[in-house]
């Protein structure tokens, strides 16, 4: 039976960059995933699933090695973000309010994915099994059994990093608390007619916000917050109708846009009870699913690495036990208050501008203006969605 220190279920974003970090260690891990990622090709049409990276996330994307090859490839750098409601609450942030050239990089999820997947590869202390499932999970005195669809290993600790759906989590009865949210978003890749590649932009309606998130060349990333019915009208039109929707929903400044692709997702708000339970430990989506309003989901899921890393790393230098329990519970502890409270606020951003009542309305506009004419208060919320 092939014995591992970690081994890692799921090698998405967040596992693969969570086996790195802690192979970085001098641990030796293994990373469970049941199907590979396509491979780069330069002709390819860019994918629908995007993330908005921000600084923090940057940092250990570099730290990993990942980096270099993502900007060879293609990414898109953002300096300025802007949201509002009302044209005259817009309010813009600037990377120079922060002193930063930058403040984050549009990205493909399948990029991020593959570029830590390379580091991987070269890992002499990283063994991928893929494509492979995990059948059942035992939790015994000192080890977990981990029983894949074509042998059993061992582990001392086991990280899900299975995603929302965290087939792990479910095994070892960590329930959730949450809800799936009245709204569902569409994703639309267009091609437009405006440069603008130095802005993400989001403009609220209290329908949902719509969104402009910038990609390399004369491409953008979409994103239609509405209600399910209408998105499931919208996802069924043909490109040409949805560009005529676009051009009436959307704020003039977007342009024309030709529709490239598109596709519907439910937005779903779930938060485990615990996150750590015997030797397993939950990472991103599989530990919280939030409301991707503010484009935070894996930037959460990257800040639980570093954090496990962190405590791991320091357990290690101060010569105690890296699995025993007293120190698994640190990460739980430096986690899941800073995820609660990014969840909190993008439902009080959610439920606030889904408010119908002119108060409400009048409240979060001025709300906006204030923080766009205190610049304390500006760069505070920058440098808190920057992650820094
Ligand atoms: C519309 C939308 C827009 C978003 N925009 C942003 C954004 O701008 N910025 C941002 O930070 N976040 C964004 N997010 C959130 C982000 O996509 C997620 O937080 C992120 O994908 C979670 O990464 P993960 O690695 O935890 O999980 P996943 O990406 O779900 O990866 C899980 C991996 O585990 C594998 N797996 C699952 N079960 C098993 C099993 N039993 N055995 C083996 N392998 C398994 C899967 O194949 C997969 O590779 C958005 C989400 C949505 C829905």
């Amino acid at each position: 039976m092939k014995q591992f220190d970690c081994v890692v279920v799921g090698g998405g974003m967040v596992g693969a960059a969570s086996a790195l970090s802690l192979a970085e260690l001098g641990l030796k891990i293994a990373v469970i995933e049941r199907s590979e990622p396509k491979a780069y090709a330069p002709e390819q049409a860019f994918d629908l699933r995007v993330s908005a990276i921000s600084l923090a996330s940057e940092q250990l994307l570099k730290q990993l090695g990942a980096w270099q090859q993502l900007q060879q490839w293609r990414s898109c750098p953002y300096k300025r973000l802007a949201v509002w409601e009302h044209e005259q609450a817009y309010t813009e942030f600037n990377a120079e309010d922060i002193a930063q050239s930058h403040l984050g990089h549009i990205l493909e999820n399948r990029l991020i994915q593959l570029s830590l997947w390379q580091q991987i590869e070269n890992h002499p202390n990283i063994d991928m099994f893929c494509p492979e499932s995990l059948v059942s999970l035992q939790q015994k005195a000192t080890h977990a059994e981990l029983t894949l669809s074509s042998q059993v290993i061992e582990a001392k600790l086991v990280i899900a990093a299975d995603g929302a759906n965290s087939q792990v989590r479910k095994l070892v009865n960590i329930g959730t608390t949450g809800w799936d949210y009245a709204q569902s978003a569409m994703l639309i890749n267009v091609k437009t007619e405006l440069p603008q590649q130095d802005i993400t932009w989001q403009q609220y309606f209290q329908t949902g916000p719509v969104a402009m998130l910038p990609m390399p060349g004369s491409t953008a990333s979409l994103v239609w917050y509405h209600h399910k019915d209408e998105i499931t009208r919208l996802a069924a039109l043909s490109n040409s109708n949805l560009e005529d929707e676009i051009q009436q929903h959307f704020p003039v400044r977007l342009g024309k846009v030709e529709v490239v692709a598109k596709a519907p997702f439910p937005l779903t708000r779930r938060h485990a009870n615990q996150y750590v339970k015997g030797r397993v430990v939950l990472l991103g989506d599989a530990a919280h699913t939030i409301n991707p309003m503010a484009g935070q989901g894996v930037n959460l899921g990257f800040k639980d690495v570093k954090a496990l890393q962190t405590v791991l790393a320091e357990a290690i230098g101060n010569g105690e036990s890296w699995n025993s329990p007293s120190v698994i519970a640190k990460y739980e502890q430096k986690r899941r208050k800073d995820n609660l409270m990014m969840m909190t606020t993008m439902d009080a951003l959610y439920f606030s501008f889904s408010h119908v009542s002119p108060l409400a309305k009048f409240a979060r506009n001025a709300a906006l203006s204030l923080v766009n004419k205190v610049p304390l208060m500006k760069k505070k919320a920058l440098a808190y969605a920057c992650g820094i």
